[in-house]
């Protein structure tokens, strides 16, 4: 028995957490009544970057559905049940909160929402890595269809550059404006 509790003259205050997620009662604030797995984890972790970002959310219950509002700030994600849709999770609030995400060409915002959920993620597991793989490979093929292969080849370059550091990012985001009027 621990008596520093009964001695308590007034009971500690319960108030609700505005992390509690309506939707599955996980909360984001503070712990669980079980052990955290790490799903748990990466869950808390979307709904804490939601409420501290005011992104509004929903989710999304047909598999492969999710998308990003960015004027809106609005997310539909999947439920975080695994390090897939973790990371589908995270892409998403990426066109919120990730660079260049006004750009017009599609491949430009595609890309730097998945580089803000490799930067942002807790872990970015080998599954994560070839979602992202999976899902760039999916939208520059439809995106090669409608945008010049120039374009696509002139972003690839900076991208490089800009990785392997011969380029700074004042400079990328400079060129990347540029072609947008291509
Ligand atoms: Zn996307």
């Amino acid at each position: 028995m621990n008596a520093t509790i009964h001695n308590l003259k007034t009971p500690p205050k319960v108030t609700a957490s505005k992390y509690i997620c309506p939707n599955c009662g996980v909360d984001a604030g503070k712990g669980v009544d079980r052990p955290i797995s790490r799903i748990d984890i990466m869950h808390r972790h979307v709904m804490a970057i939601c409420h501290k970002h005011d992104i509004t959310y929903s989710w999304s219950d047909r598999s492969g559905e999710a998308w990003a509002h960015h004027q809106s700030e609005q997310v539909h994600i999947p439920r975080i049940k695994s390090a897939i849709s973790y990371a589908i999770a995270l892409h998403e609030i990426g066109h919120i909160l990730g660079r260049h995400q006004n750009s017009r060409i599609s491949a430009v915002r595609e890309r730097w929402a998945w580089t803000w959920a490799r930067q942002n993620a807790i872990e970015w597991t080998l599954p994560m890595i070839n979602c992202e793989n999976r899902c760039r490979a999916a939208w520059e093929s439809d995106d090669r269809r409608s945008k010049p292969d120039r374009v696509m080849h002139l972003m690839d370059i900076l991208e490089r550059k800009l990785f392997s550091g011969k380029i700074d990012q004042a400079e990328y985001d400079l060129k990347v404006s540029r072609l947008d009027k291509i």
